[in-house]
């Protein structure tokens, strides 16, 4: 089995208004399977999500939390602006974002962005993984899928890796449950979620500096699926995730 993963050459700054189906289209030979990884900030930047901090007004309740993080208060009012729940709100905002992605700081960046604007996150990533996804659908004729990347840190450990936030035409996890081990044990609740393993691969080409790959094709993966949830299909539901259960009772004692 092989697997490659390849940057896609001479993409410009991305500008908004840009077309990135169209884009992606003249700059890459794109085959049957591919899956197209995209990192957020360039669609971002397309969609025009920038912003100045000066532009944005705190409240008292982003003033309250600035001042326990030693933050800008607009910056935090940025933050609640996009979230639809604090999670953890020091010494870090840990928050559900408006597509209900958990991340810090709801994923606004200031990272390659240039000047000293900021960029949000789109809000319906999925939306826009399929808007480039059937575009070059059409274009190539070609069976493609698209993953929409960000880079997020994790619990329990140090460091920082890609994941997925928004997905057209592929399936986030990879089934095991009924396959047999190499001893015959029947796996019962193995589901590989290898969307994020895509999007930590891709990473390895992308960075997160002035690489300027922020398009990687993945081919040799038979991940194709014509009818298929986006992302937010796997996020946990509240009552049934034991972290975010745990944070919330943390934070209201
Ligand atoms: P994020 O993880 O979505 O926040 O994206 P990063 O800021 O980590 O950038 C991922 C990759 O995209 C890096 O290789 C950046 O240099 C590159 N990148 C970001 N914006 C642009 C752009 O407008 N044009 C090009 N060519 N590369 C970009
Ligand atoms: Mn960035
Ligand atoms: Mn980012
Ligand atoms: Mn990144």
């Amino acid at each position: 089995m092989e697997l490659t993963f390849k940057a896609v050459d001479n993409v410009p700054l991305i500008q908004k208004g840009d077309d990135l189906a169209d884009m992606i289209y003249r700059l890459a030979d794109l085959h049957d399977n591919d899956i197209v990884v995209i990192a957020s900030t360039i669609v971002s930047k397309s969609l025009g999500l920038t912003f100045y901090l000066s532009d944005v007004t705190p409240g008292e309740e982003a003033q309250r939390i600035a001042r326990l993080n030693h933050k800008e208060p607009a910056f935090v009012q940025a933050v609640l602006d996009e979230s639809l729940e604090v999670f953890v709100e020091t010494p870090f905002m840990l928050v559900r974002n408006k597509n209900r992605h958990i991340c810090i700081n709801a994923g606004i960046d200031g990272s390659n962005v240039g000047g000293d604007r900021l960029l949000k996150l789109p809000e319906n990533p999925d939306k826009h993984a399929a808007n480039i996804g059937e575009k070059l659908e059409k274009l190539t004729g070609k069976k493609i899928s698209v993953i929409i990347t960000d880079t997020n840190g994790r619990a329990f450990k140090e460091g920082q890796t890609n994941v997925a936030i928004g997905l057209y035409k592929i399936k986030a996890l990879r089934t095991w449950i009924g396959e047999k081990d190499l001893f015959g044990y029947v796996l019962e609740i193995s589901e590989e979620a290898v969307v994020d393993e895509i999007a930590g691969a891709a990473n390895l080409i992308m960075g997160e500096g002035a690489n300027g790959y922020p398009v990687v094709i993945a081919r040799g993966l038979n991940l194709y699926a014509p009818e298929t949830a986006g992302i937010t299909e796997f996020y946990r539901q509240e009552k049934d995730d034991v972290i975010v259960q745990g944070l919330l009772e943390i934070k209201n004692k």
